[in-house]
């Protein structure tokens, strides 16, 4: 399970957690977020832009 980070803000996709408020339930791995998903909170950075926290 990785976690990634966007650039802009302060908001990170858990894989463990997912995001269901977008559609990905707990569980779903970053890989299967869509490329031109955006960031949820700021809206301004899409899936490439994130960084891969490291634990
Ligand atoms: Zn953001």
């Amino acid at each position: 399970m990785s976690r990634h980070q966007c650039p802009v803000c302060e908001y990170v996709y858990d894989e463990k957690a997912g995001e269901p408020r977008e559609g990905f339930p707990p569980g779903t791995s970053w890989q299967d977020v869509p490329d031109d998903w955006c960031c949820p909170d700021c809206g301004v950075r899409e899936k490439v832009d994130f960084e891969e926290v490291s634990e």
